[in-house]
Parts: structure tokens; sequence; C-alpha cells
């Protein structure tokens, strides 16, 4: 089998049940036509990924707003899961959705990329959750924004998990200067890998695995080297999509690349060395 791809799938759905204050994207509802155009998008994408058995496939969600509550995804993850050739079917989610449907779940590729919200839920119904993904045997992340006025939720969300559940923090990098040398610290004693989040990676004129062995694909089937760099490769869709891939490491466009899902794949950075197949979900190894 030729190498390894690893995409990254948002649709256009946008809605969210929570409503952070620190969410990057506008709030909007979904009417229930746009709902089943982003159903039957997203349908179209995972028939795409079942006909590309030539290659082995990791596919995280990544999107807008909240769609683990709608079952279009919990489905598109239960179908993922059955297929040999993928390795990894993982979503971004609060987690406030049933996790029943997990039973179904191929526990080897299904994942939960996991995130407490501190203003829209609590740190015993959240941690519940958790322990119920870890006794149904689901692979999952656990991770918070680090807000220093959530410091006391995060401390409390750690002391409430299995003492061996990785918990990442993304840094808060929309003010400059925003943590005290005590808020790293603390941060780092939550999360070993703090400092790699905390962080812009200057990227510019480096080679990355973006538009070579990972890309993102949106609800169009337009297909991006990263969510960071707009310009489109071209179409999942097109019989010959391979040829929009580059055969190796590409130089990145942009001066820096400061979020999980996109530093991981510059190479220079080690991090396949630390996460291994749990990159997408964000797990790291041992
Ligand atoms: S749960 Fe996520 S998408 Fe929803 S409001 Fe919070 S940050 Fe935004
Ligand atoms: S370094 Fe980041 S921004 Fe640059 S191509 Fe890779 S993922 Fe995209």
């Amino acid at each position: 089998m030729s190498h390894r791809w690893n995409i990254l799938y948002r649709g256009p759905l946008s809605s969210c049940n929570y409503a952070c204050d620190y969410c990057p994207f506008a709030k909007t509802r979904n009417t229930g036509e746009e709902l089943r155009d982003d159903a039957a998008k997203l349908t179209r994408f995972i028939d795409q990924v079942e006909r590309r058995e030539d290659r082995e496939i990791g596919v995280l969600f990544t999107p807008w707003g909240e769609a683990l509550v709608h079952r279009a995804y919990q489905q598109a993850l239960l179908r993922l899961g059955r297929m040999n050739h993928v390795y990894r079917a993982a979503i971004q989610t609060n987690l406030a959705c049933s996790l029943d449907w997990l039973e179904e779940a191929d526990r080897d590729t299904v994942a939960l990329w996991c995130t407490f919200h501190p203003t829209e839920t609590t740190v015993g119904k959240f941690a519940a959750k958790i322990h119920r993904l870890r006794e149904t045997g689901i692979r999952h992340s656990v991770g918070v924004v680090g807000l220093k006025e959530h410091q006391a939720d995060i401390a409390a969300l750690r002391s409430a998990l299995p003492e061996d559940t990785y918990l990442w923090v993304n840094a808060y990098k929309r003010v400059a200067d925003y943590y005290g040398a005590e808020d790293v610290e603390f941060l780092r004693s939550i999360d070993r890998l703090f400092p790699i989040n905390n962080q812009r990676h200057p990227s510019r004129g480096l080679p990355c695995h973006s538009g070579h062995a990972s890309f993102t694909v949106d609800g169009d089937g337009m297909a991006r080297r990263c969510h960071f760099i707009a310009s489109p490769l071209g179409s999942f869709y097109d019989a010959d999509f391979d040829k929009f891939l580059a055969p190796s490491p590409v130089p990145c466009v942009n001066d820096t690349c400061g979020c999980h899902i996109g530093y991981v794949h510059l190479p220079h950075l080690g991090l396949d060395e630390v996460y291994g197949d749990g990159i997408l979900e964000r797990i790291p190894m041992g």
C-alpha cells in the first residue's frame, strides 16, 4: 500500500450547542436544510474515502461547530471504523452528545478529541463522560484552552480524570505575552507538551507534510494543504486526485504555524515520534 494520508475534513456545518466566549468561529444556527446538505456532503466524502482502498487513511473531522450531536457524524465515524484501509477516524468534539452509539464503534479506529469548556459544563459531568469512554474502550484525548481564569477548573479536571489520561492544554495566543512564568509552570505541570503548543513555530520555507501526506477537504470536496493556506490543490473527487499532491514534503508559505493540527506535520519538530498513530486525535505515546 502507498504512503499514509492524514485527511482533515470540515464541511459547512457551523452550529454549536455551546457558546464559549473564546470561540473563534461565528456562532450560527443551521436550518434543517443546511444540516441535510452538510450530511449529504459528508456522505460523499465518506464514499470517496471508501473507494480509496489503495491508501492507508486517517481522518480527523474538524468542524466549525459541534458535529457529534448529529447522527450523520456518528454514523460517519462508525462507517469509517469498518473500513480496513482506514487506520483512524477521529473528531473534535465538546462531548455533549450521548455516548450510547459508541458501543458499535471499532475500538482500534474510532477516536475522540474531547475539549472541556468550563463555562458550558461542569468538571463532574465532563469527567463522568471521559470515564465512560474509558470503560467502553474508545480512544480519546482530553484537553482545554489554557485561559488564566480557568486554572482552578483545569486543576479540578486533572484531579477528576484517570491518572494516566493525558490532558493537553491549548495555549491562548490571541493576546501577546498573555502568560507569566507561574502560569507557564502551572500549565506545564498539567501538560508536559504545553511548551510545544505555547509558541508559533517558524515555518516559512520549511518542508511540511501538508500537501504531500496530509491535506484538508471541505464540503465541496476541495482539497487544500491545510486549514491555514487557502489556495486550493484540486478536488478530492477528481479521478486523478493524486496528481495534486507533492511527491515529498513541501515548503510552507506561511511565516508560522501555531495549531497542533498544523505543526505536527512539520517533520523537523519530530512530533511523529511523540504521537505515533495518535497524532490526529492528539494522544502521545507512552
Ligand atoms: S464548544 Fe467549540 S464550537 Fe462550540 S462554542 Fe465552544 S469553542 Fe465554539
Ligand atoms: S507548517 Fe502549518 S501552515 Fe505551513 S503547510 Fe504545514 S500545516 Fe500548513
